[in-house]
């Protein structure tokens, strides 16, 4: 279902113009008002009067993560603060947090965004929404919490976490969409079956995922085991939280809500823009973002534009999957390496579960990467010499994937950490 047919089936022509003006009053704005960006572009030579379109977009600066922490908490604010209605930051556990400060237009925007990202998976006002992304200063809860509101669906505001709460939940509610991150997902699934909860019977009809990157075997499993459709979803704190960009039901690319984020694919080594279909990190510009906008944002995902139409009837652009993120990205004696690479290949071999983790040493000056990934119960009571066996091809296959030796080793059932937020996967003894 399409939520806003005006804008996300738009002729490409139009799109441009909209948002060549759109860019055009933004580069205004944040000229007069944002110190931090009339420095940025007066060190490049570039006036408001120089963007005459979206083209003109390539002669703006870049923003950073670092950058935008730099200048917390109110450094990037573009209103006063009196139109300020709401605030969220990221995590900060590495430093200092990016703030995400909204203007009461900005909540409108966010709630629209996030209607057309469930709308895509076939959400209506007929539909129970499981909010099982956490509340608060993260993004995740209140986005989808909008979106929800938006098209008059039931939410149901649980968060994060309380597992066997979520799973009470989902039956007694009896609950037809759950949004959480992937592997949050698999932690529920496996939860449900310890308890003897048979998931097909509940009734969902599809799940929100998001937050984290994931492979196409990943949503194979989770689509088996909660018996609903598997959307990826995008967004991140920096630009407005989730709600910039989402699969439709043809689960073939996200479509990024382009009249509101302008997309580029960078090198990013050289940040050179790169044409359709070549793998770049990922970089959005807030066109219409009233409170704390961003110019060319660098996110350090990596994927791919694809401005080919979709079957679903949208003509905005798909972005690929996120592929990983250039600070996940593990260098493999010189081999860039990502951990959903791994997954896609180690999950479609028999008995496997869906958890696994990576672990990087080095030896004798040379990296070492040992996958650790966990068995089924069937296979764990299987003879030693059949375990080997699967470790070798799993092995076999890693290496014509990503051309690197790897050591896989298929560990007991459940002995992984299980993770309620987003995952963890890697474990580099190089750095520690
Ligand atoms: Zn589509």
């Amino acid at each position: 279902m399409i939520w806003n047919t005006d804008y996300e089936t738009l002729p490409r022509g139009d799109i441009a113009g909209l948002q060549g003006e759109r860019l055009g009053r933004l580069v205004d704005v944040l000229y007069r008002r944002v110190p931090f960006y009339r420095k940025k572009m007066e060190s490049l030579g570039v006036k408001p009067h120089d963007v005459q379109g979206i083209a003109d977009v390539v002669k703006l600066p870049f923003t950073t993560k670092d950058e935008m922490r730099d200048v917390y908490p109110y450094g990037l604010l573009a209103v006063d603060l009196k139109e300020i209605v709401e605030i969220h930051t990221s995590s900060g556990t590495t430093g200092k947090p990016v703030v995400d400060a909204y203007t009461a237009g900005d909540i409108e925007v966010w709630a629209e965004v996030m209607a057309r990202t469930l709308a895509a998976g076939g959400t209506t006002r007929h539909d129970i929404v499981q909010n099982a992304y956490g509340y608060g200063l993260f993004t995740g809860g209140l986005g989808v919490h909008y979106g929800a509101r938006k098209i008059g669906a039931t939410v149901i505001p649980i968060s994060g976490g309380n597992t066997k709460r979520q799973l009470a939940i989902l039956q007694d509610f009896k609950s037809t969409i759950v949004t959480c991150t992937p592997s949050y997902s698999l932690f529920l699934a496996e939860a449900a079956r310890e308890e003897g909860i048979d998931l097909g019977k509940v009734g969902l009809k599809a799940g929100f995922f998001g937050a984290e990157p994931w492979s196409e075997s990943m949503r194979a499993e989770i689509e088996e085991k909660l018996r609903a459709l598997a959307i990826d979803i995008y967004g991140l704190t920096e630009i407005i939280g989730p709600g910039v960009a989402t699969e439709c039901e043809r689960q073939d690319g996200l479509h990024i809500c382009e009249d509101h984020f302008y997309p580029e694919i960078i090198d990013p080594e050289t940040g050179r823009v790169l044409p359709d279909g070549e793998k770049g990190e990922l970089v959005i510009t807030t066109i219409t973002k009233e409170g704390t906008p961003v110019l060319r944002y660098r996110t350090r995902d990596i994927t791919y534009l694809d401005h080919s139409p979709c079957a679903c009837g949208r003509t905005s652009v798909r972005m690929h999957r996120v592929l990983g993120r250039t600070d996940d990205m593990l260098i493999i004696r010189g081999v860039n390496v990502f951990p959903s690479q791994i997954e896609e290949v180690v999950l479609k071999f028999e008995g496997v579960e869906p958890h696994y983790q990576l672990v990087v040493e080095r030896r004798d000056q040379l990296d070492e990467l040992e996958v650790q990934v966990e068995m089924n119960e069937r296979m764990f009571s299987d003879e030693i010499k059949n375990l080997e066996r699967t470790e070798r091809s799993i092995e076999a296959d890693l290496y014509a994937t990503l051309n690197i030796h790897t050591r896989v080793r298929l560990v007991e059932p459940k002995s992984l950490a299980r993770s309620e937020g987003k995952a963890k996967r890697i474990i580099d003894k190089r750095t520690l």
